[in-house]
Formats: C-alpha cells, sequence, structure tokens
C-alpha cells in the first residue's frame, strides 16, 4: 500500500500557437477542465498501475473538490483522509499549452495550503497502513517536514518529488530515501547551477551529503540518471511523439512507487517508470493522460 500526501487541483487548460507575452493578449482554443494537482495526480498514475493508495489531501466544499474527489474514486483511490473546507476554494492550475507541446501553469494553491501538521496526525491511520508515504510541495512546506519526520519515526520508506521546486531546509532533506527532481528543481534544491549531466552528479550528491539515501534525477526527453553513495547510472528514455508534457514527472514518479513497493529492483523500476512518462506525453492533460498497467504492458517505444 502507497500513502500519498499531496495537492488536489482543478486544472484549467488551453492550446494556444505562442505563450503570451507580458501584456499580450493571444487567442486559445480548446478549453478543457481536467483533474490534476501533483498529489493526486501521481495517487492516479499509481492507482492504475495496479498499486492500492490512500490518497491525504485538502479540498474546498465546492464543484471543484466535488468533482475531483469523485474522479479520485473512479480510479478506486481511497479518498476517505480528504479534508473539506468550508470558505476556502479549491485549488485551481491555469495552464497554457503551447503549439510544441510545451506548458506554463499558474496555480493557485486555495484549500491545499489548508493541509495542516493537524491533518497529519489525524491521518496517521492511513499512514501507518502503508509501506510507503509520497509527497509533493504543493502543500505548506512546514506539512511535508512533519509528514517525513512522523513517516521515518514510523519506519516507513519515503519519497519526495520536490515539485514546484523550492529550497529545502536540511531537516526535510535528511528524512527522504528516495528524492525525484527534474533538473531545474535540482538546481534550486543544490544551489548549483547545471548545464551537463556533470553537474547532476555533482548537485546530487551535494544532497547525498545531506541524508537524502537515493535520487533520480529526471532529463525529460534525455531520460533519468540514478545517484547513490555507490552507483551513478544513466537510463535512456523511450522515443515517442510529444503532444503535451503536463504530469510526466508525476507519472514517472507514482510509476516509480508502484514498482518499488512491489520489491522490483532500480534497474526494472527506472525502465517502467520511463515507459509510463513517455506513455503520458504523448497525451493531452494531467490525469487524462495517465496511462493504465494494460498500456504500460505493451508498449514498446517506437
Ligand atoms: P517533469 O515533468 O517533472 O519536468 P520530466 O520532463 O523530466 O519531468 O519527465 C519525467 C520522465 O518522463 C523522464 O525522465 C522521461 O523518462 C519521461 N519523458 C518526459 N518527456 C519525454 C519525452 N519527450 N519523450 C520520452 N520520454 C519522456
Amino acid at each position: 500500500k502507497i500513502c500519498v500526501i499531496g495537492s488536489l487541483n482543478m486544472d484549467l487548460v488551453v492550446n494556444v500557437d505562442d505563450m503570451p507575452k507580458v501584456g499580450q493578449t493571444v487567442m486559445g482554443a480548446n478549453f478543457k477542465k481536467i483533474p490534476g494537482g501533483k498529489g493526486a495526480n501521481q495517487a492516479v498514475a499509481m492507482a492504475r498501475l495496479g498499486g492500492s493508495v490512500n490518497i491525504v489531501g485538502s479540498v474546498g466544499d465546492d464543484e471543484f473538490g466535488e468533482s475531483l474527489v469523485e474522479s479520485l474514486e473512479k480510479d478506486k483511490i481511497n479518498t476517505d483522509f480528504i479534508k473539506k473546507n468550508k470558505n476556502v476554494p479549491t485549488g485551481v492550475a491555469l495552464i497554457t499549452v503551447n503549439k510544441y507541446g510545451n506548458n506554463s501553469i499558474v496555480v493557485a494553491p486555495g484549500a491545499n495550503y489548508n493541509l495542516i501538521a493537524n491533518d497529519i496526525d489525524k491521518s496517521i491511520d492511513a499512514i501507518n497502513n502503508s509501506d510507503m508515504v509520497v509527497t509533493q510541495l504543493e502543500i505548506p512546506i512546514e506539512t511535508v517536514r512533519y509528514l517525513l519526520e512522523i513517516a521515518k519515526t514510523i519506519g516507513k520508506y519515503t519519497i519526495l518529488n520536490p515539485a514546484p521546486a523550492t529550497k529545502l531546509s536540511d531537516e526535510i532533506i535528511k528524512n527522504v530515501d528516495l528524492l525525484t527532481p527534474n533538473e531545474t528543481e535540482l538546481e534550486i534544491l543544490s544551489g548549483i547551477k547545471i548545464n551537463n549531466e556533470d553537474d547532476v552528479v555533482f548537485a546530487g550528491k551535494e544532497l547525498i551529503k545531506k541524508g537524502v539515501k537515493e535520487l533520480i534525477v529526471t532529463l525529460g526527453e534525455n531520460g533519468a540518471l540514478y545517484i547513490s553513495e555507490q552507483k551513478i547510472k544513466k537510463y535512456e528514455s523511450f522515443r515517442v511523439k510529444a503532444v503535451d508534457t503536463t504530469a510526466a514527472g508525476d507519472s514517472f514518479t507514482g510509476a516509480l512507487a508502484v514498482a518499488l513497493v512491489q520489491n522490483k529492483n532500480i534497474d526494472e523500476a527506472i525502465e517502467f517508470a520511463s515507459k509510463v512518462g513517455a506513455l503520458t506525453v504523448t497525451k493531452e492533460g494531467a490525469q487524462s493522460s495517465l496511462p493504465y498497467i494494460e498500456e504500460v504492458l505493451n508498449f514498446k517505444g517506437e
């Protein structure tokens, strides 16, 4: 079992040719409402890949909140530990996707920022009943700190996907078993400018010195780099035609968690996660693009 503690957002998505510059208005098309939020995306990725998932999160007492919970239940995720707030709106993400499939995102966290340490205490059963705790940084940083401390105290394996990027205290870092940053996130976490793979390894090693056990740095279409005290290994990505990169990192982290909780070794886990990440970029949206296990098992790459 996996416990995901994180954000739930309604993604409001529009396609554009080119991103607007500051002060500019551009016409878009294909407005869609798609369930998202890094916590919910990772939970859904796991459930579709065969994981058994509890989610701890926070929504508003409104239409978006209701439809987010409903969509998680469709994917057979336990939503008993989602808090419903009066007078605070459900989180939303305003997403534009350009003609190259790249996105730019503004998040209004709303109820996600109402998830506090006390809610972790209230959700202790969900954590206790899981083998693994997975979290991200779209909830208050103090909640993340407290959660990781509790999880390590009771002996759970912890995965932190440090997104969106921010600096983290050593107290947080030392309670992370597996960190899954992309290059930008690694750069901000380590304070080291990254221009090439040697820089990635150097920055990763700095975080290992601070107590992270292992890192898997995702490099988009260039694959992923595994870094631990003893080992460094590069994994190539699968070649696909990218349509929309939203949720690639979420699906990758979700897939890793499922593979590791099933006791797959790190090579198998990263290969599996790379397939899942590749499949995710071939479809639009966040949860709408997350693949099911059958698709992954049938996928050989192009
Ligand atoms: P994030 O969305 O957090 O920036 P990445 O873009 O690094 O994450 O993507 C996560 C993983 O998904 C990559 O390590 C890779 O395996 C896969 N992936 C992402 N983009 C592509 C792509 N264009 N083609 C194939 N695989 C991709």
